[in-house]
């Protein structure tokens, strides 16, 4: 049985593979292919909605992990780095780190793989830099045939958020930076404040989180906080080591007396102290979360992005408040055809449920008001999309069919996510 981080996914592959080589990964395929079975790659298992779930072979490419090459931009400015699917991006930022490198935005999650990421289009949150699809500027995968293919330029605005649909990603060139360290600061800030598109145009890396029924909010932004010697190299959670007991142990405490939940949120929300650190930015911003949860995050258009969470926070704090924070985080327009923030610039919108509160109803709730504005799901999170919704809100998904029935036309790599989202 495979389950997920959350827990919230189980499946039972018919097999699980672990090749260890490019020719590994073509055999797998066209073996499956010939048996008529279907294949899903699968990376940390760290998404939440269903795109990893399967009956047919699982692909599990760990065994492909590590950098394969590095080189210098002209200019030297930035550098590109060749990194295999399999890789964390924990391990990535380390070892960037090593050769005095880092990702544009640093992903203060370590555990998801470079393909896994890649797939749903897992981002940080600056307002101006895109993610790690973004920085994708070469590809190379093993596609439904069992054949390899280096992406070319035309497919690769496809291939950069593909879902897992298009092939097995083996590696991926990615645009990094000369490593640099920076200085995070949380404080606590009146909703209001964080509400406030300002507070977004002032810090270009900035997130915040908030209780649905509390006027304090715990904001996080790189830049020092006035007057505070920063601390070197430690993280900067966006609860802080008190705010982080308090956060589990209220959730303990909200999963049987749920009324409560408001008010302890009021309290938590306002243990955490103002903190500042300076150090590589992965590193200051690692964030491992408290306790395990479900998660839903929607990708809305930026200029909606306070007016959504002004419709979406009341509607949490009537009877569906959990002891988890809204997550509330910016990034650019990306080029990836189905990456939620295609086109737009964007701003991103997290709820949370602890394991063993029942998710629906805030799932249900929160993609109503979401869609409402405009919202499109992360992949890799918890949504009622379909084929339709998709057609509607990606205008290049009929251009992403065309290369998926290129790259995998007997559908080796369906599953029912992908049959719901973009039909076989
Ligand atoms: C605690 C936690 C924190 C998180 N924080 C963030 C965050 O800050 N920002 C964010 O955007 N997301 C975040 N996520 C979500 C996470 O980044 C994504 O769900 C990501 O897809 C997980 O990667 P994985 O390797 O675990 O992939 P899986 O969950 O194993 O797979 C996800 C998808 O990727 C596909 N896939 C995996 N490997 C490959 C490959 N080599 N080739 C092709 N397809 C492949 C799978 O088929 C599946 O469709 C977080 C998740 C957790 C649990």
């Amino acid at each position: 049985m495979w389950t997920n981080w959350s827990g919230g996914q189980r499946c039972r592959p018919v097999a699980t593979a672990r090749p260890l080589d490019e020719a590994g990964v073509a055999g797998v395929i066209r073996r499956a292919a010939q048996r008529g079975q279907t294949v899903r790659p699968v990376g940390a298992g760290h998404g939440f909605s269903d795109l990893a779930v399967t009956d047919g072979v699982h692909l599990d490419c760990s065994a492909f992990s590590g950098i394969t090459g590095v080189s210098a931009t002209a200019g030297g400015s930035a550098a590109t780095v060749r990194v295999r699917g399999g890789t964390t991006v924990g391990e990535l930022q380390e070892a960037l780190a090593e050769r005095g490198l880092a990702l544009p935005v640093p992903l203060d999650v370590g555990a998801p793989t470079l393909g896994g990421a890649l797939a749903v289009g897992a981002h940080g949150s600056a307002s101006t830099v895109g993610s790690i699809a973004e920085q994708v500027i070469a590809l190379r995968l093993v596609d439904g045939r069992g054949e390899v293919r280096d992406v070319p330029r035309a497919d690769l605005d496809a291939a950069r958020t593909a879902l897992g649909a298009l092939g097995v990603v083996l590696d991926a060139e990615l645009l990094v930076v000369p490593a640099a360290p920076i200085t995070v600061t949380r404080a606590q800030r009146p909703v209001d404040e964080v509400l406030d598109p300002a507070f977004w145009e002032a810090h270009d890396l900035a997130e915040a989180a908030l209780f649905p029924s509390s006027g304090t909010a715990l904001a996080r932004w790189a830049g020092a906080a006035e007057g505070e010697e920063p601390e070197r190299g430690v993280g900067v959670t966006s609860a802080g080591a008190t705010g982080r007991t308090a956060l589990g142990g209220a959730v303990v405490v909200e999963r049987a007396l749920p009324r409560l939940a408001p008010s302890l949120n009021r309290v938590v929300s306002r243990l955490a102290r103002t903190v500042s650190a300076t150090g590589a930015g992965h590193r200051v911003l690692s964030d491992p979360p408290a306790v395990r949860y479900e998660q839903a995050e929607w990708a809305v258009p930026r200029e909606l992005l306070v007016p959504s969470l002004r419709d979406l926070l009341p509607r949490l704090a009537d009877g569906l408040e959990t002891g988890l924070p809204v997550r509330m985080r910016v990034g650019p327009a990306e080029r990836g055809w189905l990456h939620p923030a295609y086109g737009r610039d964007t701003g991103w919108v997290a709820v949370r449920i602890p394991r063993g509160t029942d998710p629906g109803p805030v799932l249900a709730r929160t993609a109503a008001v979401l869609r409402a504005h405009g919202g499109r799901p992360h992949w890799g999170t918890r949504h009622d999309f379909d084929a339709v919704d998709v057609a509607a809100a990606y205008p290049r998904s009929a251009d992403f069919g065309r290369v998926r029935d290129d790259y995998d036309p007997d559908r080796v790599f369906t599953n029912p996510a992908l049959s719901r989202l973009l039909g076989d």
